[in-house]
Order: C-alpha cells, then structure tokens, then sequence
C-alpha cells in the first residue's frame, strides 16, 4: 500500500534562499506554459500539448543555465504535467457541458510545491545516511537539506516533494509497498456520525469533540483575514498581515492533523468494524437539511469560515482513517446517511418530528429518547453491518 510522510525541513539560510528560488522558477515554468498554451489556442486554434513543452524545455534549460537550467529536468517536467492536468480538468468540463473558469496564472503564493517524481532522479531522501544523528534530502541546486524526521519512513520512497507552507518548508515523501501493521482482533463494532458540535459521536455514546483551541485559531483566522482586508494593496504592513493570515492557516492545518490522528487512533485501537458516512452524500443531505446552518450550541457561530474549519476536519478525519485502517487491518464501511438522523434507533419509526433539537431525539412512535448524534451514528452501525451481511450472502 501507498503512504506519505511529511516532515519540517530546516534549511540553512543558504538553502532557504535556494528552496524560495526553486519553488520561484517553477512558478515562472508554470505560468509561461500556461501563457504559450493560452496564446497558442486563442490565436491560431492550435492546442499545445505536455509533448510540445517538455521538447520545449531542454532549450529553455540551455538558455538560461544560471536559471531554469539549475533545476532537476524531472521536476520541472513534473510542472509541465501539472499544468496538463489542469487543461484536461478544463476540457473534461467543458465536454461535460459546463463553463468552467480557464486554468488560471498561479500568482505568489498561489503556488507552493515542487515534485520530484523519483527518487534518485535530481533528489535523494536520506543522502547522507552515515550522518549519525541527523535525515536529510538532496535536491538539485540546493544542497543536502536537514529533515527534522519525527517518525521512521516504512516502504519505498517514490516521490519526493518540497512544500512551503507560511515560512515553513515541509518535505513530503510518497512511499510504495508500505507493509501492514494489523491490529489483534476486538470483535466489536462502532457507527459514527460526524457533526460539528462534535467532531465524531460513536454508536457507544462517546463524543470526540472539535478541540476548542482549533475554534479559537478560526477566531484569530476570521480576524486576521478582516484585518487584511482593510489594508492597502502593495504595503508593508498588507504584506505583514498576509502572513500572519498564512502562519494562522498553517496552525489550523496541523492542529486539524493532530486532532484527527487522536481521534482516529482511538477508535481503529478499539474496533474491528467502523461505519461511517459516505461524507460526499452526507454534505448534500446536510445543507439540505439545514444543518449546516444550525450548528450546535457549543460552537461559536462567529463566522462561515469558522464552520467551514470545523466542517473540513471531516474530509481529514475520513482520510486519515482510512489509512490506519488499511494499515490495522481493520474493516470500514461508507453507508449512504440518508434518514439517519431522523429514524428511531428502537423502533425504526422515521419522522422529521422525531428530531427535537440538535441534540435531542425523541421518537413519536414509541417514546425512545436520546442523544440525536448517537441515535444516528447508531443507524449507521446498522446499514453498514446490513451491508456486509448482503455482500457476504453473494
Ligand atoms: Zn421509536
């Protein structure tokens, strides 16, 4: 199985300058094919393709050898496919009827990661293995770059990645054959449901709580981007508080991480079978409920983008469960959470009136009362186990 790791680089001042270059020089690759690919079709009809460009580039490495020719050849090809990629996102929309917007000029700070797509080729993790205390990565045109490693990398290093991140520099390795670690049996189930009062709420009635202090960054967040707001384009003090708005970002990111891995490890340690929501379905039916807009008391509804916050733990939460999962050997299951919060879990007696509040659950039909999160999550334990009993008849 496939994983990735990340971990902080800490580059010399030298290196630092070196890294802001590369990550620069590729920005410029990206935008100049973008401009040659955008010109080409608007003027002439013609369409340039991954094949024209990367021909193209051997002679751009040729004519600026202090430049683009200090760089490896695979990572900038490895722009050039991004780039690709973007156009082919573009024209699947458009053949899909849409009008979507044409790929855009990735402006500073728009663009954040170089890749190198093998390892070995114009980078090496852990080029100096005979060091006795320190990791580090090589990457072409600049130097040997000290990995602060806080964990051991399984598998095989496929592709190495730098990444920049407010004023931090981030090197993330994309590993092949990373072998299992299964987890002894427990023999037992759980349903969750993901909301925002909580984060996850189990069929057991535990409830997993978005931690306070991420809410109390999405405050600052919320602030430091109405503080932006009001400066003038171009300034001091605007660049000051564009960073600030970035290192707040970039806070939100690690402590979702953090929350996240704790949340998941609990329940992969404890469960052999965990059911959850198909999030894609489960977004839709949210809005559509009202949900989203009627978030639990215990959330300070400061703002869209402060739910938004809480809202994306979701997405991070689901993936790195997925991957302790696979890697415990344990069993999940996505259930389609239509109507799970408003069917009794006793009776199975499905009403809107069933659902008092946010938090309440009380059924009309024969009186069953409960937390409205765990009777829901406990809805899910049961789809999920009803379908594994029919994938295992067939
Ligand atoms: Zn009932």
């Amino acid at each position: 199985m496939r994983r990735s790791f990340k971990f902080l680089l800490r580059p010399t001042r030298h290196q630092e300058i070196a890294l802001a270059a590369c990550l620069e020089d590729h920005r410029t690759l990206y935008n100049a094919a973008l401009e040659h690919r955008r010109t080409a079709y608007r003027k002439a009809g013609v369409t340039i393709r991954y094949g024209d460009q990367s021909a193209d580039l051997k002679h751009i490495r040729a004519d600026d050898t202090g430049g683009q020719g200090r760089w490896s050849f695979s990572s900038q090809q490895a722009t050039l496919r991004r780039l690709d990629r973007a156009f082919r996102a573009f024209f699947d929309r458009v053949k899909a009827g849409r009008t979507p917007g044409f790929p855009r000029f990735k402006g500073r700070g728009r663009f954040d990661t170089v890749e190198w797509p093998r390892d070995g080729d114009g980078c090496r993790w852990d080029s100096q293995p005979e060091h006795p205390t320190a990791a580090f990565v090589r990457l072409q045109g600049v130097g040997h770059v000290r990995v602060h490693r806080h964990r051991p990398v399984k598998g095989r290093v496929k592709t190495i990645g730098v990444k920049r991140e407010g004023d931090r520099w981030y090197v993330v390795l994309s590993c092949d054959d990373v072998s299992a670690e299964p987890l002894p049996a427990t023999g037992t189930a759980v349903g969750i449901d993901m909301g925002v009062a909580s984060l996850v709420t189990t069929s057991g009635g535990e409830h997993v709580a978005n931690p306070r202090h991420l809410a109390a960054t999405a405050d600052r967040l919320a602030d430091a981007q109405r503080a932006l707001a009001r400066k003038k384009r171009g300034s001091t003090r605007r660049r000051k508080a564009v960073a600030r708005v970035a290192a707040l970002h970039g806070k939100v990111r690690r402590q979702r991480l953090d929350h996240g891995h704790k949340a998941v490890f609990a329940l992969v340690r404890t469960y052999d079978v965990i059911v959850h929501e198909d999030l894609r379905i489960a977004n839709m039916t949210r809005s559509a409920s009202g949900t989203l807009t009627q978030p639990g008391r215990n959330v300070a509804a400061k703002s869209g983008l402060n739910r938004s916050i809480l809202d994306a733990g979701w997405g991070v939460f689901l993936t790195i469960l997925s991957y302790k999962a696979e890697s415990a050997g344990r069993e999940l299951i996505a259930v389609n959470p239509a109507h799970t919060s408003r069917t009794c879990a006793a009776c199975g007696h499905r009403a809107a009136e069933n659902r008092l509040t946010q938090a309440e659950f009380a059924c009309t039909a024969c009186g069953h009362t409960a937390h409205a999160d765990v009777n829901a999550a406990v809805n899910i334990l049961r789809a999920g186990l009803a379908l594994r009993r029919a994938a295992r008849a067939v």
